[in-house]
């Protein structure tokens, strides 16, 4: 299958994690300080020391074409440093308010996406172990990789689908509605206890973040939470390009979770892209992801705004069925073959409450674990040593987390070598214009002032500073550009060779 601007669009994915944070030691602390410190022990193999661009960011639109007014103020050159970390594998490490995250490069298959995140949890990790190491002996320092934080918090994980500009917003946020509220059955992260309703602190629920979500359509991640973004944020040409900014997903730890969740999510906008999609649409969007979110029999009848009603399961069998004849029509790339069959063997799995939901699915794994706990010792679902496990599946620390545990002993599917992921830590996919950021900051890190998503800002060695624009994500591939960068033997030979910057695939 062909990919990029003059066939097919979609194809691009950036996933990005919020960590959650605790420490004892320094309660109450600011949350933002803390974050930078512990970025601040970033792996030096993964971090090149430049400056973020901000100067080149997108003014921040909502999808109906306001300007959104207000929310930006650039950090002077210190607290840019401190505040951000970009990586040589193309993505970037920084503090977003009170959360320390992790935004993965572009990636252009969605094993890439789950490697890459990896790779994000692996870096978090180890700044994790570099400061606790500081403190030895004090109360531990928790980053979880977990969405609450059972007090009435919830941080997010963000996906981003480049899109065609062609496609009209409200039919995209109509026809993707349903997916993103049943899309939950395989991708949810699962918790004990609600976070905002305290009669409910023994109940299971499949989702983290559905209770928190408020309207159907917003702009907000932070309060009024809606179940369709309505960010307008591209980072490449407007006039080409939507960046399609998910926000109802759980982080998962489950490699196949991840996979499902981002992988079925790629599959139905490009059926959608193509006119091909025509699924069934919920009444009410908010109160149907948060019933789904909380129900664990998976039996819950939610309401179609054409009055008649559908369980969850029932709707992705209808999704997963429109999205195989697309592609039947279309044709099928491995990938693409891939996550349709796995997609399809969770749903028939999940109807048949078969053990490979138990190996794969982030909320049944962590249900099981669970639930086996408070049988053999006896403990009611609304103790809190319930509570504390549940938090410790998410734990980033190798010798704690329960779900580390389950994978290092062959209980649960992994989709990716550890190897591949080592060596994403390092190193730029190599389909999309991350490689170029990355390579560029690998290759010519002292002549390298600043970076962003859509620029990469060089010190051309005399005269002004010279900003490349990147403002289309299919270009700045290895194919196009590799050779080129691999001969350049100066910034000054690569910024001759570079003019334009070769088109992508
Ligand atoms: P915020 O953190 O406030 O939500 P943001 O959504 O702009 O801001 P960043 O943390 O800067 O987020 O991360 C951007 C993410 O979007 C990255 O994962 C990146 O790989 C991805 N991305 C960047 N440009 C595109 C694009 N044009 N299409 C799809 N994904 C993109
Ligand atoms: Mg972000
Ligand atoms: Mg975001």
């Amino acid at each position: 299958m062909t990919q990029g601007p003059n066939d097919r669009i979609a194809g691009i994915v950036g996933t990005e994690v919020e960590y959650g944070l605790s420490w004892a030691n320094r309660t109450p602390e600011d949350p933002e300080r803390l974050s930078a410190e512990l970025i601040g022990h970033v792996p030096e193999a993964c971090h090149a020391p430049v400056l973020w661009d901000y100067e080149n960011e997108d003014p921040r639109h909502d999808a109906r074409g306001f300007l959104v007014e207000g929310d930006r103020e650039n950090p002077d050159e210190d607290d840019n440093r401190s505040l951000n970390k970009p990586l040589y594998n193309g993505g970037r490490l920084y503090v977003d308010g009170a959360h320390p995250e992790y935004s993965g490069p572009e990636c252009a298959s969605v094993r890439d996406v789950v490697r890459y995140e990896k790779a994000g949890d692996r870096m978090v990790g180890a700044c994790q172990a570099a400061l606790s190491g500081l403190h030895a002996g004090g109360p531990p320092l928790l980053v979880l990789k977990n969405n609450a934080d059972g007090k009435g918090n919830s941080w997010g994980y963000h996906e981003n689908y480049l899109l065609p500009r062609s496609l009209p917003f409200d039919t995209l946020a109509r026809k993707i509605s349903s997916h993103l509220v049943t899309r939950v059955l395989f991708c949810g992260s699962g918790k004990l206890g609600s976070d905002l309703d305290p009669s409910k602190s023994g109940t299971y629920f499949l989702s983290q973040r559905a209770e928190f979500f408020e309207i159907p359509m917003g702009l907000s991640t932070m309060v009024h939470r809606s179940v369709v973004n309505t960010r307008d944020e591209p980072h490449s040409d407007r006039t080409l390009y939507r960046r399609f900014h998910v926000i109802t997903g759980d982080s998962n730890l489950s490699e196949i979770s991840t996979y499902l969740k981002v992988g079925t999510t790629s599959l139905v906008l490009r059926a959608l892209e193509a006119g091909a999609f025509d699924p069934p649409v919920f009444s009410d969007w908010v109160d149907a992801f948060r019933r789904v979110g909380a129900d664990r029999t998976l039996k819950a009848r939610l309401t179609l705004d054409n009055g008649k009603t559908m369980t969850a399961l029932e709707c992705q069998e209808v999704l997963v069925s429109q999205v195989r004849r697309f592609l039947e029509q279309e044709g099928m790339d491995a990938e693409s073959a891939d996550l349709l069959g796995r997609w399809e063997k969770i749903l028939e799995a999940l109807r048949q409450g078969s053990p490979l939901v138990e190996r794969t699915v982030d909320w049944a794994i962590k249900w099981s674990v669970l639930s086996r706990y408070s049988e053999k010792k006896g403990w009611a679902m609304t103790d809190s040593r319930l509570k504390m496990l549940d938090f410790q599946y998410h734990d980033l620390r190798p010798e704690k987390s329960i779900f580390q545990m389950l994978e290092n002993t062959g209980q649960v599917d992994r989709l990716v070598d550890p190897m591949e992921v080592e060596e994403a830590l390092g190193r730029p996919p190599s389909e999309t214009r991350a490689y170029f950021r990355g390579e560029m900051l690998r290759r010519f890190l002292s002549r390298v002032h600043a970076v962003s998503w859509s620029s990469v800002v060089v010190d051309p060695g005399e005269g002004p500073l010279k900003r490349l624009a990147l403002g289309d994500p299919w270009k700045g591939t290895q194919k196009r550009v590799g050779a080129l960068m691999g001969k350049a033997g100066s910034v000054e030979d690569l910024l001759k060779a570079l003019n334009p910057l070769p088109s992508g695939e």
